[in-house]
């Protein structure tokens, strides 16, 4: 049995091959430590972490000073359930809503879960105060979302590897192109049961697909015209990763609806949270929306530490200069490549698109690649390459890393 012993890389992949289900094709290297930036696998070699846990961990790998607020809340208190108070959860929920300028907070553990909260809040809201006529609200949401993995989520997705054989989907959802305002508008004077826009304020999973200047506010003008709830599934774009603490800060929005998650808890536990006025959230009375370990103490005691960190080492900031430096390199290395074909993100939510059709192997050819020459990415959506490094990135780590991209890139120029 392996449970108790140091494993090497050939056996654990072997182990997870064997006993795991199959719904992941992980890159082939085996983590087992990590600090800051760096991660390191079973023999020893370090490498720079570019995906971060999709944007989970933008406070570095086992930061001390969350690491150490989960060990001293679990050594004291861990579940209590909602059917108590604990006193941890009210702190956390009071530094959740000033933090974003919201009345009211309803935690919960995934980022999934907390969509799924988003959108009963925005029907029920729909029902009763909006007036839209029983079971008859709809919430329009963007080609190429990606907005987690339960029926209804999945039901509203346009990938095909997602969806196919789910089945029946749950109704209730109209999809419109992304970045195209039009269509929105469309949408809601075509109907007027319209309850909520669901948009993410990049589109990450689907190839950090930036939107025209001007989208956000202009579709959040669109929503309040309309009486329409304007939702924002901030959960990898939220918490400083693209240089600012809400994608939704760089067009001055607030979200009538904001969902938290991943890098809420520095990646060390699974926190969630939805966040809404009072106007909103008081359509939730109790026994109607809930979670046995939503707001446990130790995610609270987390989740305070994780934003104190982000704030304290100004992450936002640091995000948006490197994000920067990380793109001008990179699209004046791109102007003379057969390989790369564009750079594009904001703050430190960026990748590249590959010179390739989508169904060939090179993105993946360039991250084993870059495995080898010490740094960790992923293709996402066949020939894109994410790159989103842990937050707490000096200047000097991400010049090497840039220039790790760039050498690996080069082994890959005129095949
Ligand atoms: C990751 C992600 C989710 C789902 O979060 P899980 O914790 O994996 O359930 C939802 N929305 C966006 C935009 C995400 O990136």
């Amino acid at each position: 049995m392996a449970v108790l012993e140091k494993i090497g890389s050939e056996e654990a992949m072997a182990l997870e091959n064997k006993y795991g289900a199959h719904n992941y094709h992980p890159l082939p290297v085996v983590l087992s430590r990590g600090e800051g930036v760096y991660v390191w696998d079973v023999d020893g070699k370090k490498y720079y972490d570019f995906l971060a846990a999709y944007s989970a961990v933008n406070q570095g790998h086992c930061h001390p000073k969350i690491v150490d607020a989960m060990i001293s809340q679990a050594k004291t208190l861990t579940l209590t359930s909602r059917a108590f108070f604990n006193d941890k959860l009210g702190p956390f929920e009071e530094y959740l809503a000033k933090t974003f300028g919201f009345d009211k907070v309803l935690p919960m553990n995934t980022g999934a879960e907390a969509v799924e909260t988003a959108i009963k809040i925005c029907r029920k809201w729909a029902y009763e105060v909006k007036g839209i006529a029983e079971n008859a609200a709809q919430i329009v949401v963007c080609d190429g979302n990606f907005h987690g993995r339960t029926t209804t989520i999945i039901s509203f997705s346009d990938d095909v590897n997602a969806r196919n054989n789910f089945g029946p989907y749950t109704d209730g959802f109209v999809s419109i192109d992304y970045n195209d305002l039009e269509a929105l508008e469309r949408a809601f004077e075509s109907n007027k049961n319209m309850a909520g826009f669901l948009v993410e304020p990049i589109q990450g999973e689907a190839g950090v697909f930036v939107p025209a200047d001007g989208y956000l506010s202009k579709a959040k003008a669109l929503c309040e015209k309309h009486n329409v709830l304007f939702i924002a599934d901030e959960v990898q774009t939220g918490i400083a990763r693209t240089g600012k603490l809400l994608a939704c800060h760089h067009e001055n929005v607030q979200p009538d609806i904001l969902i938290l998650g991943k890098a809420l808890s520095g990646g060390v536990y699974p926190v969630s949270a939805v966040l809404a006025n009072d106007s909103v959230m008081n359509v939730i009375k109790p026994g109607q929306h809930g979670s046995t370990f939503g707001g446990n103490p130790v995610a609270a005691a987390v989740a305070i530490a994780a934003l104190k960190v982000v704030s304290e080492e100004k992450l936002a900031d640091n995000a948006e200069a490197l994000g920067q430096i990380f793109r001008e390199k990179l699209s004046e290395y791109i102007k003379g490549s057969d390989i790369a074909k564009e750079v594009r993100g904001k703050g430190l939510m960026n990748a590249i698109v590959i010179n390739d059709t989508e169904d060939s192997s090179t993105a993946w050819d360039i991250c084993i690649a870059l495995r080898d020459n010490g740094l960790l990415a992923k293709p996402t959506h066949g020939n894109i390459i994410r790159f989103a490094p842990p937050l707490v990135m000096n200047k000097e780590q991400l010049i090497d890393c840039v220039s790790i991209i760039i050498s690996t890139l080069k082994q890959f120029e005129n095949r």
